[in-house]
């Protein structure tokens, strides 16, 4: 107690000053016997300089923390007697011996003491003590030891910036440094990626297998992505099973794919925990500072909607930012919206296809798909709102009501064809589904024999007893079950023995392009019907649509087909007329051959040559280069800058000329956008538009904003080429365009 009052009187009086009534010979005594009790009892130290900052007094306590007795001490530098402190290096607060230089009072300051392998905290004040002429004489101080209060710090601060259950860095500790990395970066003209992660199906395994088997999941999911990620990079974990990584200095969109694309295979493979087997899936969105957003803010808002479009856009993949996603995101609000009350408002319906014998042409089946007709945007493909439906549960309603209405109306038509119900994985894993097959076959009155569920392969991403027991309901109703997409999704074989189906639907990416002998196509349908054969199911093939292909499947043995080459789906109102006649038989008509590979496009883009910028046909395009209409007289060799907009610019250069049509390759080839496009790897940086007298900003959608005072400056990370001269009259060089 008597030596905190003393030393709150040192605090509290400057000690330059003499304290207030001068003590009386006994009372000094007193001070410092109270002084040296203090002392001892290790609460507090004092010490004092000269003014060269040379040790003159150091409590016997501090010295000893220090492995030297106060003689030794004495002389020393007294800033020298500190470790360096590494966790302070990047603040800008200022220094020990710059406080001391100044002769500033200070109080509180933490420094580290270092002795043997012990480190501890002191915190020190000091107070800079002037002669009578009012020259610095030296510093008198105190000081304490915070080790145990600094490390309860330390830890709390820790728990603050870390996720407790992976050990990455939280949501705090990534907005933190991504402002960090940005802002310094915006000086210094740095580019920086940041992936948005998010897992597919990862609610369905915590919610069918629990939360302990989720939070390790996410463990390994943590692991996997370190394995993934090269340690430059941050890697955090935002909430739940939203992932976060900052990429710093890479804006290479071929080498970002890469990474994309490794992490969404690392982290899709099957996880062992515990004695269950669990397979998710994760889709990535990326966006790129300056390119894509300048600020933090901006930037993880464009990752954002790039990862809200990956997932979208069938999961599984990775997408870049583009500015149409932003519209694309309203829009699929607006979907979802107006999907709550679409089947009420009566604007579902359904369409059927005709599944046919290879070997008659007779129809044999159904398969019931969805139809919208929007009031606004007309007919939309299921391809477009059950994903929506999917993700917010409005599936159940829907899918509930297709099964029933396909039953009715085919139960009305004469014959008995079967019809096939497409099943989505939500509507397979909630526990009540069975027992709304039974209703919809009770209330229906039609043979369960006659209903044929079709699932994709990730109804099996999570293997679980709630899932075996589901089967085992189904096929205790007597209701059909058909594996859909067959070979597109996880295609793993082991699930034709465990689960009970009826047939394989085969793909229609391998059914077209079988025909084409550089593909193994041929080879896997094949493999297939043995299997299936072999297995006494059924195959029918999906998406056929030349007449070479159904030649080739009746080859192979498929015994049923469906495809555009028999007929699309119909309303029901048309099957009805159609079946009148009992029997159904359709002629297959359609191309002898379908071209597979290149895809033909037509799309305008902007073609620069000297100062002149020219739009231009885009008729198809490849990696490596692409086919444009629309110029003349262009000679061999002659190099283009082609624009795609975005600011993607692309040398091109004229290797096939005839008439308007000019065959183009790239440079540099261009790289997967992840949405089944192309992109270029690179793109005008910001930064080089800014230093040419435009705002710095993202970049805009369009043509690549030509500015009159871009002179010259370098196009965007690895491109080489100079930016064209702007030349004030584009337009008349339309005069040589065809
Ligand atoms: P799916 O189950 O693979 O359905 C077959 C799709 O292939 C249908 O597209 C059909 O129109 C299309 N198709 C048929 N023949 C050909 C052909 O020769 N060439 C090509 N290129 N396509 C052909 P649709 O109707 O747009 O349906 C797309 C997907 O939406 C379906 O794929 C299915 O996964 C889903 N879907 C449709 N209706 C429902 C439904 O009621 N419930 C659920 N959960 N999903 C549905
Ligand atoms: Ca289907
Ligand atoms: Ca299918």
């Amino acid at each position: 107690m008597a030596g905190r009052n003393l030393l709150s009187r040192m605090r509290g009086a400057p000690v330059g000053q003499a304290i207030a009534a001068p003590m009386r010979p006994d009372q000094q005594r007193h001070a410092l016997m109270l002084m040296e009790d203090y002392e001892r009892s290790g609460l507090g130290w004092f010490w004092s300089t000269d003014r060269d900052g040379l040790v003159t007094y150091l409590s016997p306590w501090a010295a000893e923390r220090l492995g030297k007795s106060p003689e030794q001490l004495m002389g020393a530098q007294f800033y020298a007697l500190f470790a360096p402190d590494r966790d302070r290096e990047d603040t800008a607060e200022r220094t020990l011996p710059l406080i001391l230089s100044a002769h500033k009072t200070f109080a509180d300051r933490a420094v580290k003491v270092e002795h043997g392998d012990t480190a501890m905290w002191w915190a020190i004040s000091g107070r800079p003590q002037f002669d009578k002429a009012g020259q610095f004489s030296g510093y008198r101080g105190n000081g304490a030891d915070v080790t145990a209060s600094r490390r309860t710090h330390l830890d709390a601060s820790r728990l603050a910036m870390y996720d407790s259950l992976t050990g990455l860095a939280n949501r705090h500790r990534m907005a933190q440094r991504l402002d960090a990395t940005i802002t310094a970066y915006r000086v210094s003209k740095r580019s920086c990626a940041v992936m948005m992660l998010d897992l597919d199906r990862f609610k369905q395994v915590n919610d069918t297998l629990g939360h302990p088997v989720g939070d390790e999941l996410l463990k390994q999911v943590a692991q996997r992505l370190h394995q993934a990620i090269e340690h430059t990079c941050e890697i955090g974990r935002l909430g739940g099973d939203e992932f976060q990584v900052i990429l710093p200095d890479i804006d290479d969109r071929g080498k970002l794919g890469d990474i994309a694309r490794s992490i969404i295979s690392m982290i899709s493979q099957p996880y062992q925990i515990g004695g269950d087997r669990c397979i998710i899936g994760a889709s990535v969105g990326i966006a790129i500072a300056p390119y894509d957003g300048i600020s933090c803010d901006e930037v993880v808002r464009s990752a954002d909607l790039a990862l809200y479009a990956a997932k979208g856009g069938g999961r599984g993949t990775f997408r870049f930012y583009s500015s149409d996603l932003q519209d694309a995101a309203e829009q699929r609000r607006q979907l979802e919206d107006d999907l709550r009350d679409a089947l009420q408002r009566g604007e579902i319906s359904l369409a059927y296809q005709p599944i046919v014998s290879a070997a008659n042409d007779t129809v044999v089946g159904l398969e019931a798909v969805m139809r919208w007709s929007h009031p606004e945007y007309g007919v939309l493909s299921p391809d477009l709102f059950i994903p929506i439906a999917e993700d917010s549960k409005l599936i159940l309603g829907l899918g509930e009501w297709a099964m029933r209405r396909a039953c009715e109306e085919v139960q009305r038509l004469p014959g008995n064809l079967r019809v096939a119900v497409n099943v989505s994985p939500t509507q397979f894993a909630n526990p009540g589904f069975p027992a709304v097959v039974a209703s919809v076959l009770a209330s229906s009155r039609i043979d369960p024999d006659r209903l044929e569920l079709e699932l994709t392969e990730s109804v099996f991403l999570h293997e679980s007893d709630s899932n075996e027991r589901t089967f085992a309901d189904l096929k205790q109703l007597g209701v059909r079950l058909a594996l859909d997409d067959f070979g597109t999704g996880y295609a793993s074989l082991g699930y034709l023995r465990k689960a009970p189906f009826d047939k394989i639907k085969i793909d229609k990416t391998f059914i077209n392009g079988a025909t084409d002998p550089s593909t193994r196509n041929a080879a896997i349908i094949t493999a297939i019907v043995s299997l299936t054969d072999a297995l006494d199911l059924e195959t029918t093939a999906e998406g056929v649509e030349a007449m070479d292909e159904l030649e080739l499947l009746r080859k192979l043995g498929v015994k049923t087909i469906q495809g555009f080459l028999y007929s699309p789906p119909l309303p029901f109102n048309e099957i009805s007329a159609a079946m009148s006649a009992n029997e159904w038989v359709i002629a297959p008509s359609g191309p002898t051959h379908q071209r597979s590979g290149r895809r033909t496009i037509f799309r305008k883009v902007g073609v620069i040559h000297e100062d002149f910028r020219y739009e231009v046909t885009m008729r198809n395009i490849s990696r490596s280069g692409t086919m444009i209409e629309g110029l003349v007289d262009i000679p061999l060799d002659t190099q283009f800058v082609v624009d795609f907009g975005e600011g993607q610019l692309a040398i091109g250069i004229v290797r096939r000329s005839q008439g308007s049509v000019q065959g183009l390759s790239f440079e540099v080839p261009l790289v997967d956008d992840g949405a089944g496009g192309l992109c270029t790897r690179h793109r005008v940086s910001p930064y080089s538009l800014a230093a040419a007298g435009m705002p710095l900003a993202a970049l805009p959608p369009g043509n690549y904003p030509l500015h009159p005072q871009a002179g010259g400056g370098e196009g965007g990370g690895g491109a080489k080429f100079v930016l064209p001269k702007f030349g004030t009259a584009p337009e008349k060089s339309r005069g040589r365009a065809a």
